[in-house]
Parts: C-alpha cells; sequence; structure tokens
C-alpha cells in the first residue's frame, strides 16, 4: 500500500462520534480540536525523523536535527495559518549517543521553538536501535479560521511562496546555500498567518513531500484540478527537483482570481505557478497538468514500491 492508501484505509475505520470536538481529521497538516465556547480552534500534528530514513548523522549535525524535528512540526502550523504554542518530544536513541550529541540535539530544537515562542512541554525517552525522533506541535488559530486544503475553487490563482527544489539539491550536492535549505527549514510561520489575515486564502498546505504529490493531494482535497505553468526554481536545482524533491517547507495556497498578492512577503518571494483550471478531473485525466500534460505525482512517498 502507498501512504494514500494506508490513510484512507483507516479513515474508513476511525469513528467520529456526534458532535465530538476533533472538528477536522486525518488527511491535513494538522486535526482540529475545538474547545467548547472557546474563541480559538486548537491545531495538533505530529511528524517522525528517523536515522537512515529522514537522515544520516554522517551529514546532520545533532543540532540541524533538532532544528530539522520541530521545523517539520512548525510548518504544518503554518499551513493553517496557526500561531505555534508548545510541542512534545519523545526521543528514541540507540547506546551509543554521547552526552553532547543529546546537548546538541536540544539546542537546535530550543533556539527555533524559543525563536517562535514555543514551549518544549513534554515528551519521552528510550533506547532505540536508530535515533528516533517523534514531535508534537500544538498551536492556535481564531475558531473557524484555519486554512485547509479543502477549501480551493475552480479559477482560483495557485501561488508557492520562496524557491523550490533547494532541499533536494542540498541533499545530493551537500554544499552552498542549498545545503543550509536542506538542513536548516524555516517554517514560514508569519506568512501563515498573513495568507489568512490579509490575502484571504482559500487553502493553503506545507510543500513537505514536492510540489507534484502536494499539489495533487491538495486538488484531491479540494475537488479541482491545477494547470501549472511556471516554477521558481531555487539557484542550481533543475526543474525535476522542485517538481518532485521534498521537504522544501515552503507554503502552496491559492487565492481567489484577481487577488492582489505582493511579489515578495519580508523578503520570501511569492510566485503565482498556475491556476485551478474549470474542467473536471474526468475531462482534464489529470489533478496536476503542467504546461498543458499531465504531472505524475512522483514527490516523496515511504510507501511507494
Ligand atoms: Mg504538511
Amino acid at each position: 500500500m502507498t501512504e494514500a492508501e494506508i490513510l484512507d484505509r483507516l479513515n474508513h475505520r476511525v469513528r467520529w462520534p456526534i458532535n465530538h470536538p476533533v472538528i477536522h481529521g486525518i488527511g491535513d497538516d494538522c486535526a482540529i480540536y475545538r474547545p467548547r465556547g472557546g474563541t480559538e480552534d486548537l491545531l495538533l500534528t505530529t511528524d517522525l525523523l528517523i536515522e537512515g530514513v529522514h537522515f544520516l548523522t554522517s551529514t546532520h549535525r545533532p543540532g540541524d536535527i533538532g532544528h530539522k524535528t520541530l521545523a517539520r512540526g512548525l510548518s504544518d502550523i503554518a499551513a493553517m495559518s496557526g500561531a505555534p504554542r508548545f510541542c512534545l518530544l519523545s526521543l528514541g536513541l540507540p547506546k551509543a549517543t554521547t552526552d553532547k550529541w543529546i546537548d546538541n540535539f536540544y539546542s537546535g530544537l530550543l533556539k527555533l521553538a524559543a525563536s517562535h515562542g514555543v514551549v518544549l512541554a513534554g515528551g519521552d525517552l528510550s533506547r532505540a536501535d536508530q535515533i528516533t525522533c517523534d514531535i508534537v506541535c500544538g498551536g492556535s488559530v481564531p475558531r473557524g479560521k484555519a486554512l485547509l486544503r479543502s477549501g480551493a475553487l475552480r479559477g482560483d490563482e495557485i501561488y508557492v511562496s520562496g524557491a523550490l527544489g533547494g532541499s533536494a539539491l542540498g541533499l545530493a550536492s551537500n554544499k552552498g546555500a542549498a545545503k543550509i535549505r536542506h538542513l536548516r527549514p524555516e517554517p514560514r510561520i508569519a506568512l501563515g498567518q498573513y495568507l489568512r489575515q490579509r490575502l484571504h486564502a482559500t487553502a493553503a498546505m506545507d510543500l513537505s513531500d514536492g510540489l507534484s504529490l502536494d499539489l495533487a493531494r491538495l486538488c484531491e482535497a479540494s475537488h479541482t484540478v491545477a494547470g501549472i505553468d511556471r516554477l521558481p526554481l531555487f539557484p542550481g536545482a533543475t526543474p525535476e527537483q522542485a517538481l518532485h524533491g521534498g521537504e522544501d517547507y515552503e507554503l502552496l495556497f491559492t487565492v481567489r482570481p484577481g487577488t492582489r498578492v505582493p511579489t515578495t512577503f519580508r523578503g520570501i518571494p511569492l510566485t503565482r505557478i498556475g491556476n485551478m483550471l474549470a474542467g473536471t478531473i474526468k475531462s482534464l485525466k489529470a489533478r496536476v497538468l503542467l504546461a498543458g500534460e499531465p504531472l505524475p505525482a512522483l514527490g516523496h512517498d515511504h510507501f511507494r514500491s
């Protein structure tokens, strides 16, 4: 089974009692918990970072791994337009892990946490065969205002922040600005809130698994078909790395046609890459078209054989 197939099966087995406070579940960047009588919704997301799967200790310093563990979770909060508040961290560590490694790991994580006002509020520790970092992030958003993947409408314009393919290039080349991009992604928290408050974005998600796969997921959730014709390439990255490379942690979002989107937000470029087409998946035969041709969703799926 692919990741999507596993989630689809699971979704059919999860029972949702009537009037349950979790109002949005599997299949978006965060789950949404709505406290009774509150003015805010609570956003919750979890992520795994595993040695040998997501990183190698030969290329990633402990501080990089700490940073990335939290950045992945914060990026999901950003994608829903939330303000991050806290995290919980469970760590599995092999016997050979040094005290210094552990200290430096926490330094990388806590530095990023402090810069966003995030508190490390708990977690668990265990022995493991490989370094295993399991993070839960919690945040808040004004009640009913979270940006979902499912809100895009036909005719909407599609945008991405930043430049794409940098992380894939950094992974391949292990040098320069692309390497930093790969090791230390910056969650787009302020941008996520701006998309809701100022641009009235209709849908958003973060780019963790590659544009081709993530945009297809957004289209699936919104029942739309995307036509894209432009890509902001990270300097030196190939179009393939920009389309299918993962871990850029930029935001993908849609706005109503005619929305005035500035070319940058706090120095981060905002690029229109296409729009949601008028036709249906049946008539257009794909979720995403690149220059009119179906774009295979080759982004990262752990379970695709
Ligand atoms: Mg995400």
